[in-house]
């Protein structure tokens, strides 16, 4: 059997977030480790797989315990440490969502130092929601906040940002209408939500008018819009991050040219790739899932597969402050599509040429087509 996908294949991580520029003690990294807010384990399947991935970057023997793991990472310190794993998942260029806040009373890095400390290229992923709570915090007028967010958006794009993120699943869900607000009932909306000062844009005329702006962004700058689904951090209603729930939304943007990923999905990778299967304006990944399922990631991966057209696949760590996560999310999403792909060979169900035309375009390929990235060779 030829093996078609090497520990070397480059990959292009089209959704992760910066590291933790600190030190970490042992209840910070357990509490980075984990989606929960409120409980942390090191026996479980992400916890196993720091210590048999991550353990050898550190010049540790795989499987060592979690305090020598973390005995070395403070005798390193976070540069070292960040350095070293996130330049051997061996990503060409990272797409940072600069949105979400530092973790644990630090600092996160911005795109500049994580490019300077993976030694790769990093690009901005704009936040549709954090900007518009920053236009908020200016106490603006309902008429220029509107104004303003969409301007905000468009000069983030014209100084380098390549995509467009929305939280709304964490925020009214993902049941979006088809069509966005009328102007008279965004307006009315503004003033409220202004007048009473929120800081937390929960608005659900709101949001679907700024899910709606970032669709007719995408499709007029060509950047596509990022949608967080399936699971996340506790913040989430799970049942509201189902994409199913996309579907008017999707239907109303399939012509108009924008791209719509879908980012995470589990456990709706089933789902997300047969909305893939259905619209071909729609990217999918399994982010997040991989470093956390560990050694299940090929079941995952194989799932979205079930459905998913090869075009529409793409790779991403969701790596956020612990750069493990960046590492695990690269290398065990390689191991997994390694093993599938084997398979496939073994079985005659695709010749090499096909399996390394499927890698390339997952590993990196169709991010780079969709983002306007140039393909690494
Ligand atoms: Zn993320």
């Amino acid at each position: 059997v030829v093996t078609v996908v090497t520990d070397d294949l480059v990959l292009v991580d089209h959704h992760c977030h910066g590291v933790v520029a600190g030190d970490l003690d042992r209840a910070r990294f357990a509490g980075l480790l984990t989606e929960s807010s409120f409980s942390s384990n090191f026996d479980s399947m992400v916890g196993i797989a720091v210590r048999r991935w991550c353990a050898p970057q550190l010049e540790l023997p795989a499987h060592c315990s979690i305090d020598e793991y973390l005995d070395r990472r403070a005798e390193w310190g976070w540069r070292r440490v960040s350095a070293r794993l996130l330049g051997a998942a061996h990503v060409r260029s990272w797409l940072l969502d600069t949105g979400l806040a530092g973790a644990v009373e630090l600092p996160l890095t911005e795109p500049v130092d994580f490019a300077e400390i993976a030694d790769g290229a990093a690009f901005e992923v704009v936040r549709l929601e954090s900007v518009a709570e920053r236009v908020a915090a200016d106490d603006v007028s309902a008429a220029d906040f509107l104004d303003f967010v969409e301007i905000q958006l468009r000069d983030a794009i014209e100084a380098g940002a390549v995509g467009l993120k929305s939280v709304v699943a964490y925020r009214t869900g993902l049941a979006l209408p088809a069509e966005p607000p009328t102007d008279v009932e965004v307006a009315a909306a503004a003033s409220a939500w202004l007048r009473w000062g929120r800081r937390r844009l929960d608005d659900p005329i709101l949001l679907a008018w700024l899910v709606h702006l970032g669709a007719r962004l995408s499709a007029e700058l060509h950047v596509p819009l990022q949608l967080h689904t399936g699971f996340g951090d506790d913040d989430i209603r799970l049942h509201r991050a189902d994409p199913a729930l996309l579907g008017d939304f999707l239907h109303a943007t399939k012509s108009t040219g924008a791209t719509i990923a879908l980012l995470h999905t589990w456990p709706f990778q089933r789902t997300a790739g047969y909305l893939a299967h259905l619209f071909p304006h729609v990217l999918v990944d399994v982010g997040l899932a991989v470093p956390y399922v560990g050694e299940r990631a090929g079941s995952v991966l194989a799932e979205l597969l079930e459905l998913a057209p090869f075009g529409s696949v793409c790779f991403s760590s969701d790596g956020y402050g612990l750069p493990e996560l960046h590492y695990l999310g690269a290398t065990l999403w390689r191991r997994a599509l390694g093993r599938l792909v084997d398979d496939w060979l073994a079985d005659d169900v695709m010749t090499a040429a096909d399996a390394e035309r499927l890698a390339g375009d997952f590993a990196a390929g169709n991010c780079c087509r969709a983002y306007g990235l140039t393909v690494p060779v």
